[in-house]
């Protein structure tokens, strides 16, 4: 098997049997973010003790890249403290800019989504778990000032 056949399998089966499904009860904060170009939804729950990202969990709907992408961002992100998944969103997002991110190795399962790249119209589909997950550590950031 080819290198894009396991990728295609990898992203195939975060789309059909998506992990970290739900919604958190009482979760530390939440976000809820949206596509309008593809129609994609991911609302995310999380939950923080100020310095681990304890769980998350979420539910979407739309195009097999945002699922897969939110799922794959879940499972990896789970039980890291908000630094770690701060440097994982970090490398994802130079990724999907088509540059050769610092910590590339650590995006495990989540390389999968670099053939993405190279159709900018998906790229959004991609980030969009992402996407919610920065608004959700923003908001668990002990650190931050109120508005
Ligand atoms: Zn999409």
């Amino acid at each position: 098997m080819s290198l894009d056949e396991l990728y295609q399998e990898l992203l195939l089966d975060h789309f059909k049997h998506p992990r970290c499904q739900g919604c958190l009860a009482d979760p530390s904060s939440h976000s809820h973010v949206f596509n309008p170009l593809c129609g994609d939804q991911i609302a995310l729950t999380i939950k923080s003790d100020g310095r681990n990202l304890n769980d998350l969990a979420f539910t979407g709907h739309g195009c097999s890249i945002s699922q897969a992408s939110a799922s794959m961002m879940a499972e990896l992100c789970k039980g890291k403290t908000l630094q770690e998944a701060r440097t994982l969103l970090d490398a994802f997002r130079s990724l999907m800019r088509g540059e050769e991110p610092q910590n590339k190795e650590l995006l495990g399962d989540v390389l999968a989504l670099e053939g993405v790249r190279k159709f900018s119209a998906r790229i959004k589909c991609a980030l969009l778990g992402w996407e919610a997950l920065e608004r959700c550590l923003e908001e668990a950031d002990p650190n931050r000032k109120l508005p």
